[in-house]
């Protein structure tokens, strides 16, 4: 810390990402990333956009690939917002929806962000805990509160709500605005788009960083009525207005066109999450149900954290939160076949 630093900046606690180790090869699950390449038509994509136009501005409103998404949704283009990784789309929303006096609802076993957030904008956050089993307790959601953020699936657990919960909650929230953070949706779970025409209080964030396996190129996006959308490019436009450079422009739009090939490849994580589940609870493991391209998983005698360490030695790396409640289980991203083979090889050799 630096006396440079004015007094708000030494008062904030930053998000840590996942490790991406540059001192070895590890197999990587730790970071939720796809283990399958992106669409041989968005590489194709970007480096055709690798040309002279590269000296000018891209487009600051996205207007082709907001076209794009808008119809991939059955939606108008004014309900869509794009930002650079979802990421960046949740902490505009925050800056534009929530407010210092009224608290904003989250669980306290979620996305860890969204704490960073909150202190980012001086927001106080709500902390609702979760069920023991890691369900999510709607009511607790439909009490007072400034707004509420809720992904669905939830990370780190990989659970997945049902639709009627999120009904529930947005009809018990009329006046603020419910964030359902839709980043692993893709595996599994029930998406809240269709709710999007009738809750003007509705925004639902979406990533290519997950299924669309572009982690690499920062592009996320909000779905919501126009109102909404106005205020983040609100947001947005006092801060940047380029946020999407035209690489990731060409990428995303490609990406949004080949739904077939992303489909298939969810279709294979989902195959190999479910056979890696069986496995792990033949050898102990309980694993907390997942509609997600991860898992939350706890060993019956091991510690964790031990488990973790031991892992990373053995060339695997898996995600490990220190923290109250979740500090006996270890978030696994759900690789390739071949990958999952060699957590289970070295998770044999740790446990034996
Ligand atoms: C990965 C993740 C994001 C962020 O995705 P980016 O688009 O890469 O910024 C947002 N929300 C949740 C719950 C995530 O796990």
């Amino acid at each position: 810390m630096s006396n440079y630093w004015n007094s708000f900046t030494r008062k904030l606690d930053p998000y840590v990402p996942g490790e991406q180790p540059k001192d070895r090869k590890y197999v990587k699950l730790n970071t939720n990333e796809n283990p399958y390449p992106p669409s041989a038509n968005v590489l194709a994509a970007i480096k055709d956009a690798a040309n002279d136009q590269l000296r000018l501005y891209p487009d600051p409103n996205c207007d082709e690939l907001r076209g794009k998404i808008a119809d991939h949704f059955q939606l108008d283009a004014e309900q869509v917002f794009i930002g650079n990784g979802s990421d960046e789309v949740l902490a505009f929303s925050f800056m534009t929806f929530f407010s210092p006096e009224n608290p904003v609802a989250f669980a306290d076993i979620t996305y860890s962000f969204y704490k960073v957030y909150a202190n980012l904008c001086s927001l106080s956050p709500k902390i609702i805990p979760l069920n023991n089993d890691f369900t999510l307790p709607a009511d607790a959601f439909c009490e007072p509160n400034g707004g509420v953020v809720i992904p669905n699936p939830n990370a780190p657990t990989g659970r997945g709500l049902p639709i009627e919960s999120i009904k529930y909650i947005l009809n018990a929230n009329k006046d603020q605005v419910v964030i359902i953070d839709e980043a692993y949706i893709d595996f599994g779970g029930s998406t809240a788009v269709p709710l999007i025409k009738d809750y003007p209080n509705l925004l639902v964030v979406r990533t290519l960083s997950k299924y669309s396996s572009l982690a690499g190129i920062r592009v996320g996006f909000a779905l919501g009525q126009k109102d909404l959308i106005n205020g983040l490019n609100t947001v947005k436009n006092s801060f940047n207005s380029y946020t999407i450079d035209r690489l990731a422009g060409a990428g995303a739009i490609a990406a949004i066109d080949d739904d077939a090939y992303y489909r298939d490849m969810a279709q294979k994580i989902i195959a190999t999450r479910e056979r890696t589940i069986m496995q792990l609870n033949a050898i102990g493991f309980s694993v907390i149900p997942s509609q997600s391209n991860f898992i939350f998983a706890s060993h019956k005698t091991a510690a964790a954290e031990v488990i973790f360490h031991a892992l990373r030695e053995h060339g695997v790396l898996v995600r490990y939160f220190n923290q109250p409640r979740i500090d006996n289980y270890l978030r696994i991203t759900i690789g390739t076949d071949e990958e999952m083979d060699k957590l289970m090889e070295a998770l044999k050799d740790i446990l034996k």
